[in-house]
């Protein structure tokens, strides 16, 4: 069912967004894990960030520098 709640929606963004991605085997894990559910590694939990804005940006030129 969808979510019209803005509110509600808010907090589902962030738990999806509050995802842990193993290094290793690419696994989900939730927040707080220590180690992989899948691989078991450990230290190979990374947070996943969530993508800002878009990767199109308008007058893009070079990647790096630009500074005046
Ligand atoms: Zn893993």
């Amino acid at each position: 069912m969808p979510i019209n709640d803005p509110e509600l929606l808010k907090i589902v963004e962030a738990r999806v967004l509050n995802k842990w991605v193993c290094r290793k085997c690419g696994a989900l894990n939730p927040p707080g894990a220590t180690k992989c559910r899948r691989c078991k590694s450990k230290g190979t939990l990374r947070p996943k960030k969530a993508m800002k804005a878009g990767p199109k940006t308008k007058g893009g030129g070079g990647g790096g520098g630009g500074k005046k």
